[in-house]
């Protein structure tokens, strides 16, 4: 099995990368997308892929690496993620193909279990992937059966968790980005207990399996709210949390 495994830099394609490594003997290759954006997340992002795939190469086992760029930073608006990575997944795939004449079989994407988004945008970012992939075979959308990002993070262990980067709107600080403490991403970041390991855990995850996207069953909750009122939700419980949580301390 040939596998794809879309790269961010954050946590959750982080946690694919690990355990599709520790657990398939697939030939892996990692991408990831430079996707530059007026928020300026894309270099700290691609110092965590830098950081994420050494450390997997030093310490799990080989696989290629390759990136591209989108730049958006002139743009009000970014688009979609999973567009962008089936887009983009759909190049790869054409270009493996015509130099080595062997298809890809899936492409990853990483997507922990409050992740908002609705379930035809799957089918979006594979419409993607088959409409871009201009010779041999498109490859096709896997994830892992959600999961909790604690889980995530304490299957990856505290050293990786640590190259992880989550902040969607980081602010710059003498030139250097720290995280927002207010997007969602560090609210859901900042409730985390630490990794207890430092290296990952390799304890098999029950109930994860890594699925067609059609057999990814959907957190319930996504079916009842839209997802701007899921968002919001969803940042009042990670604030509630929050001020429960430094209470304690
Ligand atoms: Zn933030």
């Amino acid at each position: 099995m040939i596998s794809l495994v879309m790269l961010s830099g954050g946590l959750d394609s982080a946690y694919s990368l690990v355990r599709l490594l520790s657990e398939t003997d697939d030939e892996v290759l990692v991408h990831h997308i430079h996707l530059m954006t007026s928020t300026n997340r894309h270099d700290v992002e691609l110092e965590a892929v830098a950081k994420i795939v050494k450390y997997c190469h030093e310490n799990i086992r080989e696989f290629s690496y390759t990136q591209t760029a989108i730049d958006h930073r002139k743009m009000a608006a970014h688009g979609y993620d999973m567009v962008s990575a089936g887009f983009e997944a759909g190049v790869i795939a054409a270009s493996y193909h015509l130099t080595t004449q062997k298809n890809i079989d899936r492409w990853i994407v990483g997507l922990a279990e409050d992740d908002i988004i609705p379930r035809h945008r799957f089918k979006d970012g594979q419409d993607c992937c088959d409409f871009n992939c201009q010779t041999g075979n498109a490859p096709e959308l896997y994830m892992y059966q959600q999961i909790n990002p604690q889980a995530e993070a304490d299957y990856l262990g505290s050293d990786l968790f640590d190259m992880t980067w989550s902040c969607r709107k980081p602010k710059f600080v003498e030139d250097k980005p720290e995280p927002c403490t207010e997007c969602l991403a560090c609210l859901r970041r900042l409730v985390f207990d630490p990794p207890q390991s430092k290296t990952p855990s390799n304890s098999p995850i029950e109930n994860s399996a890594l699925l067609p996207w059609r057999l990814v069953t959907r957190v319930s909750e996504g079916k009842s709210l839209g997802a701007e009122q899921l968002n919001r939700s969803r940042l009042e419980a990670a604030r509630k949390l929050l001020a429960a949580k430094q209470k304690l301390n």
